[in-house]
């Protein structure tokens, strides 16, 4: 069972219900349909847009530029009209697009590597939301119960990467062990005296464990699925990575892709490996041409662009990621009919332009 497509299809059917007084909506236990997403889309894009121009700066400023009226957005095209944000447009200036007071921020997450730090600011709520997806992905997945999670995400403070992992993994009725980002002798001992059944690590973090587990002819030890996550860094996933740590692990491998802009989970793949499911309660994702920024039909490949749909301190709208990929429709080998996209291979990198 998909149990990400059923949180999903709640937190859309609560959502719609919220304004079932209208009519719009009827009650009881019917299937969410495509229709019904798109509806809640529309919905959520059309108050975001005003409750952003009410409170962001940058925001504001960028719909008096662009002759964008707040109150006018009916349609997707009406919100196709407004202009992308960029990446840069965040650095050094996070503030600009903060809608709460700085007495409501509970969590800050820097961005560092390629780019220059774009910090991104969650309030308390946010990042309970952002748990239960992750529990509802790791779920979809089969952790249960006396399983093992292992963490081996770089140590951060409170509140970090690690933490709403395991705290995922506890919904889930799992034991999370975080063993941070060291030494990776100290990691496959860790395996052991644990019992790990579950390993989640960036990319080449865990493929250098997967080569020394064999080296040591430790390999089988009962992991089950490994999550290879491209952590709070770009690391493109790879096939060849994909085949080697099921060949020594003897279990499933998962792409995921989140970025600290995104809000870290945004879609995972699930036990049929065949597109990443995206949490579409949370995300409006359009795929459009990295060069022109023309919207590209359905199916194409080209960057993707995020709106955050229910985040409130620090909302993004139509946000390049300068990430490449596919959205992919249909129906998925594990019965879910949500919204699923190819594992991202080439990021863009955009520096210095104004
Ligand atoms: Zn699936």
């Amino acid at each position: 069972m998909n149990f990400l497509e059923e949180w999903i299809h709640s937190a859309i059917k609560q959502s719609l219900g919220e304004s079932a007084a209208s009519g719009n909506f009827p009650t009881g236990n019917r299937k969410i349909m495509r229709e019904d997403i798109e509806r809640y889309h529309l919905q959520k894009l059309s108050e975001l847009v005003k409750y952003i121009a009410a409170r962001s700066p940058f925001y504001r400023r960028l719909f008096a530029k662009a002759d964008v009226n707040p109150g006018d957005i009916k349609s997707f095209e009406d919100f196709s009209k407004i202009p992308f944000t960029e990446p840069r447009n965040i650095i050094g200036k996070p503030h600009l697009f903060c809608c709460l007071p700085q007495s409501q921020i509970f969590r800050g997450f820097s961005a560092e590597g390629t780019l220059d730090s774009i910090r991104v600011f969650y309030t308390k709520d946010e990042l309970d939301r952002i748990v239960a997806s992750i529990a509802a992905a790791l779920g979809t997945l089969g952790l249960r119960k006396g399983d093992v999670l292992q963490i081996m995400f770089s140590p951060e403070a409170e509140w970090g990467c690690d933490y709403l992992v395991s705290r995922a993994a506890e919904i889930c009725g799992a034991r999370a062990v975080v063993t941070g980002h060291g030494l990776l002798e100290e990691q496959v001992d860790k395996m052991v005296e644990h019992g790990t059944t579950m390993l989640i690590g960036s990319n080449p973090y865990i493929y250098a464990i997967t080569g020394l587990a064999e080296g040591r002819g430790l390999d089988r030890l009962g992991i089950r699925s490994v999550i290879l996550s491209r952590g709070c860094s770009y690391f493109p996933f790879d096939e060849s990575i994909r085949e080697e740590v099921e060949r020594v692990w003897g279990g499933k491998a998962y792409d995921h892709y989140g970025t600290i802009e995104t809000g870290l989970a945004v879609a995972i793949e699930c036990p049929a490996q065949d597109g990443l499911h995206i949490n579409e309660a949370d995300f409006f994702i359009e795929v459009v041409d990295p060069e022109t920024g023309e919207a590209l039909e359905p199916g194409e490949e080209g960057e993707l662009v995020f709106t955050t749909l229910n985040r409130r301190c620090m909302p993004l709208l139509r946000y390049r990621s300068g990430d490449i990929s596919r959205l992919i429709k249909g129906r998925c080998g594990c019965g879910a009919e949500m919204l699923r996209m190819e594992g991202v291979k080439r990021k863009i990198l955009r520096i210095g332009e104004e």
